[in-house]
């Protein structure tokens, strides 16, 4: 039987792009106690539209196959104290209060159907200012967020009108999505969200900590179809399940724990000091760095968020962001797309195998450029080719723009806040690929820590749930924490190579931004 100290037990639902989690963690040690994993099946029913079904994402919630893997542990599923959600950000999800039924897909974030709207919107504003909305929200205005997404469906669905003229509809990103179900859905389930969440809206204003009805008017979305704005770790609600399914012991336990991943992570890293940073490497790649009580509004093109507020009474944290949409993606597109490789694990052979991408560049603008770009019109490119250049370079190549990527954002960073990273604590799915750690440190010139546990996001929200007033099983404090492990990748070629084709991946882009002219 399994020899460890039980404390009380914390469960995540991680709902990310490509995949949902359902976790299980000890809060005395942080440890891992079981965990299952559910692909989710993205569609592309026209080019730039990325979605997903919302039943699907509900379904993919592997609570049954958790709670088996506990049960097999001789864990009893009663110790399971309270229950985070993390999810995927800006996907927007519309639904009818009364049936219980989606009116459309999830229009997933990276859709880039809106573009033409954005442009539209950026055109009206006084100097045609991608940054009008900026001092409210912390965001440009880009296809990235949720409002034009909402109004898209508001425009294009007769469903999401009809229901919004019969006061039916529902609008919620993903967590408002599964914790209304999971709460009871059409009969009585709660309609909220978090401020992290919010705050990838358009609709939120960052200050105030609430919905801004002058935003709600600029993007035309009724205020009633909006969930209610609650802090990142409280009690929301409280599962109901059927009680024949191997997780109905799992009902009456509080949800009490809501982040959005990138904000999760950042708690689940223990970044919680203003000037700690974290990168996370999944479908996009994400760098949060605490700033503190204080948004600090960029200069370099990144993006103001709220970090988190763990507790209705505890002050909002923020963090700047800088946000690449294609990382792990082009990973899939190597795979679904061209078929060089079978499996994402295949790609670090492949790549390793030339060790260079003798001077291929891969610019993967698929959804435009997000920072610190902001660039709806780029497209991918793929440059410098020769009669030499095979498979495997372009593999590199493809690894070699994650990190170039990553290069940007942190220069951004370092830039806004005039205090250059010492080193980079990254985690997300695609940092078990080894080669693209290492690459990470040589091209950034500074050392690359992994935590040994990778599920650092749903960490965060497990922490945020048990921390949760009324349930208080877990503080937040990293001294209680067993010893937290890591991998160090130090930085191992001479920085004057890295800068040169740190600059040759500048042309590329440059190239992608123009490629039509
Ligand atoms: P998300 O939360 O966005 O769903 P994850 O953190 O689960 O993402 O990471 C999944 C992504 O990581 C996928 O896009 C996948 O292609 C990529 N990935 C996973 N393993 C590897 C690997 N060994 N090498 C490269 N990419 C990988």
């Amino acid at each position: 039987s399994h020899r460890i100290t039980l404390g009380p037990l914390v469960a995540a639902i991680d709902q990310g792009t490509s995949s949902t989690r359902f976790l299980v963690f000890n809060s005395k040690t942080a440890e891992l106690l079981s965990h299952h994993q559910v692909e989710i099946k993205q569609s592309f029913p026209k080019e730039g539209w990325v979605e997903e079904d919302p039943k699907e994402i509900l379904q993919s919630v592997c609570m049954d196959r958790t709670c088996e893997k506990l049960t097999q542990l001789n864990v009893d599923i009663s110790n399971i104290k309270a229950i985070g959600v993390t999810n995927q950000r800006e996907t927007t999800v519309v639904w009818d209060k009364e049936t219980g039924e989606p009116l459309y897909n999830a229009i997933v974030w990276l859709d880039l159907r809106t573009q033409s709207t954005v442009e539209r919107l950026i055109n009206e504003t006084p100097g045609k200012n991608k940054n009008h909305l900026k001092h409210k929200t912390g965001l440009p205005i880009s296809t990235y967020f949720s409002a034009v997404k909402l109004r898209w469906l508001m425009d294009n669905v007769d469903e999401v009108r009809e229901a919004i003229v019969s006061h039916r509809a529902m609008f919620g990103t993903v967590d408002s999505w599964l914790i209304w179900c999971l709460t009871g859905g059409k009969s009585g389930g709660v309609h909220c969200t978090d401020v992290t969440n919010a705050s990838r809206t358009m609709l939120f204003n960052i200050h105030t900590l609430d919905w801004d009805p002058e935003l709600c008017t600029y993007f035309g979305i009724p205020m009633e179809i909006l969930p209610r704005v609650r802090s990142s770790s409280e009690i929301y609600g409280l599962m109901k399940i059927c009680s024949n399914r191997k997780s109905g012991a799992l009902s009456g336990i509080p949800i009490s724990g809501c982040l959005g991943d990138q904000s999760a992570a950042l708690v689940g890293q223990m970044c919680f000091q203003d000037g700690q940073a974290k990168n996370t490497y999944g479908t996009g790649c994400f760098l949060l760095r605490n700033t503190g009580a204080k948004p600090v509004m960029s200069d370099h093109g990144l993006l103001t968020t709220v970090a988190y507020k763990l507790g209705r009474d505890k002050p909002a944290c923020y963090a700047l962001e800088g946000s690449v949409a294609i990382c792990g993606a082009v990973v899939r597109w190597l795979q679904d797309n061209l078929g060089i490789i079978g499996s994402s694990e295949e790609l670090e052979k492949l790549a390793a195998s030339v060790g260079t991408s003798y001077g291929c560049y891969f610019v993967p603008a698929f959804s435009g450029l997000y920072a610190p770009y902001w660039e709806p019109s780029a497209r991918g490119i793929i440059c410098g080719l020769t009669q030499f250049t095979n498979k495997s370079h372009v593999a590199f190549a493809a690894l070699e723009a994650v990190c170039f990527q990553t290069r940007e954002i942190l220069d951004a960073m370092n830039q806004d806040s005039g205090i250059p990273l010492t080193q980079l604590q990254v985690d997300g799915g695609m940092t078990s690929n080894r080669l693209l750690m290492q690459l990470q440190a040589d091209i950034l010139c500074i050392p690359v820590v992994k935590p040994s546990m990778p599920e650092t996001t749903a960490l965060g929200a497990a922490m945020a749930a048990g921390a949760a007033e009324g349930v208080s099983v877990w503080s937040l404090s990293p001294e209680d924490l067993s010893e937290v492990t890591s991998e160090k990748f130090e930085p191992q070629i001479n920085p004057d190579e890295s800068e040169f084709r740190y600059a040759r991946w500048k042309k590329a882009v440059q190239k992608s931004m123009n490629w039509e002219m």
